[in-house]
């Protein structure tokens, strides 16, 4: 372990080993070479879903500062630079339609591929990540100041400066944090509001995820379907389908949306195995090319899609939230991981300057969640919007029912409205820069005592 380090200026503790925790802790590598940092992870190993994932410019930015952009260019698809990123199609219907292209670029990614990428460039890596850690809660002592204690469901415990919780949707730290932030309170009922908005709630879609071998498919299918970055709208339901892997498999997410679920504890394990053909039956009305696509999955799966709302805060004392664990959204701004990345390289940005020390690293937390807080929760808002939108539900489609919406011929004047909309939505991901946040987080920092 790196203990052996001489004069840490800081002990840091990230806890989960996800892709939020594997950046975070390669920024603080980076950047802090006096900050101890150990990884604490509940899984045997290092393991992701076998699906795909976007990431947008405004990620790529900062990611690429990393130092090995060749590599994980070697691993990207998608619109890497020069094609449009997603077409809008309506697939809801006996023959798919263009609904209106976008000019807008991501590259895409198989996730095991990107996190063992991740993993292979942290220095000590054997050392940094203890695997089989699962933390049950932490005891930071009231005082503010002294060791903070991680206790872990297998007995043991460690101690640290500083916990950074990257513990995914159902993070243990969230709840500590929330639950010591409950005790504290001035009365029952802000004590009660504390505990009910830290619990995730169901977004009220169910993704069926899987990938199709390229190989698999028959040649004239193969030659098309290489080429798709798209999205299908359709009344409810919508697809998100692109390749991944160098071109070796295509990523289809298809989502079914319940609008009474949304926002109620969901009734069932959040992960179940289906067949691709109970999945195509869900989708009976859609183009047959769609369809058959579908039954080419191979061991899909069904996800419960969960999201947090929104957080009065992301960091108590000396220990903050980043990743799901802070700001869980609904996949539709593709954006979920993007946000992790953004909050740890401001968090890192934060932890690397001279004067943060155990002694004022709660204030410059505090400063991580005045400046990271608005802006991922507007991400959450904005694909929650992105979510109506693929289903329908908003510009000018809210009276369409899913009858009508399946018999097609729809003018291209339909999809205008809808258009506009998403491209409102989905500019920030190419024409802006967390450089700008970062900058004026670093600049309060730096005002900090020592
Ligand atoms: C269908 C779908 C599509 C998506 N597409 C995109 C996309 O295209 N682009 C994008 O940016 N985002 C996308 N996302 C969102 C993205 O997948 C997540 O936001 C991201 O993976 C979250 O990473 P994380 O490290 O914060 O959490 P997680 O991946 O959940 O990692 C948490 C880690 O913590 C560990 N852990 C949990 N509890 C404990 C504990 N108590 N102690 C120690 N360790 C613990 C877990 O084992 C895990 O390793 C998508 C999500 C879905 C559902």
């Amino acid at each position: 372990m790196s203990s052996s380090q001489p004069q840490n200026r800081l002990r840091v503790a990230v806890i989960g080993g996800g892709m939020a925790g594997l950046v975070l802790t390669l920024f603080l590598q980076k950047h802090s070479p006096d900050v101890q940092v150990d990884i604490y992870e509940s899984a045997q190993a290092l393991s992701e879903v076998g699906a795909g994932i976007a990431m947008w410019p405004r990620v790529w930015e900062i990611v690429v500062q990393l130092g090995f952009e060749e590599e994980l260019n070697e691993i990207a698809s998608g619109s890497a630079g020069e094609k449009p990123a997603f077409t809008y199609y309506k697939g809801d219907q006996p023959e798919m339609q263009v609904a209106f292209p976008t000019k807008y670029l991501a590259r895409t990614f198989h996730r095991s591929q990107l996190q063992t990428l991740f993993a292979k460039h942290i220095q000590n890596v054997d050392q940094v990540i203890h695997f089989g850690k699962r933390l049950s809660d932490y005891v930071a002592p009231a005082s503010g100041t002294g060791e903070i204690t991680l206790n872990f469901r297998d007995g043991t415990s460690a101690t640290c400066d500083v916990v950074l919780g990257s513990d995914g949707i159902r993070s243990a730290v969230r709840h500590t944090m929330y639950e010591d932030m409950a005790k504290a309170a001035s009365d029952e009922k802000a004590a009660a509001e504390l505990r009910q908005v830290s619990v995730p709630i169901w977004s009220g879609n169910i993704v069926y995820r899987g990938l199709i071998p390229v190989e698999s498919l028959a040649e004239d299918m193969k030659a098309e379907v290489v080429t798709w970055i798209r999205v299908f709208l359709g009344k409810n339901q919508h697809i998100i389908c692109y390749p991944i892997a160098q071109g070796k498999f295509i990523n289809l997410a298809n989502f079914v949306f319940t609008p009474e679920g949304e926002g109620t504890q969901y009734d069932g394990p959040w992960v179940s195995n289906v067949s691709a053909e109970a999945v195509v039956e869900k989708f009976g009305r859609w183009d047959p090319l769609i369809q058959t696509l579908m039954k080419g999955m191979s061991d899909p799966l069904a996800w419960a899609v969960h999201r947090l709302k929104e957080l009065p805060t992301f960091s108590s004392g000396r220990v903050a939230l980043l990743g799901d664990a802070a700001h869980a959204m609904t996949p539709f701004q593709a954006s979920g991981l993007g946000q992790a990345i953004e909050d740890g390289f401001v968090l890192a940005s934060i932890l690397a300057q001279p004067n943060v020390t155990a002694s004022n690293v709660a204030e410059a937390l505090s400063i991580y969640d005045k400046i990271r807080r608005p802006f991922a929760q507007n991400i959450q808002r904005l694909s929650d919007a992105n979510g109506q939108c693929h289903h329908l539900r908003r510009g000018g489609w809210e009276d369409v029912t899913a009858e009508e919406s399946s018999r097609g011929g729809f003018a291209q004047e339909r999809f205008d409205a809808m258009s506009g909309l998403l491209d409102a939505q989905v500019k920030w991901t190419q024409e802006s820069s967390v450089m700008d946040d970062s900058d004026e987080a670093l600049r309060m920092v730096k005002a900090l005592a020592a």
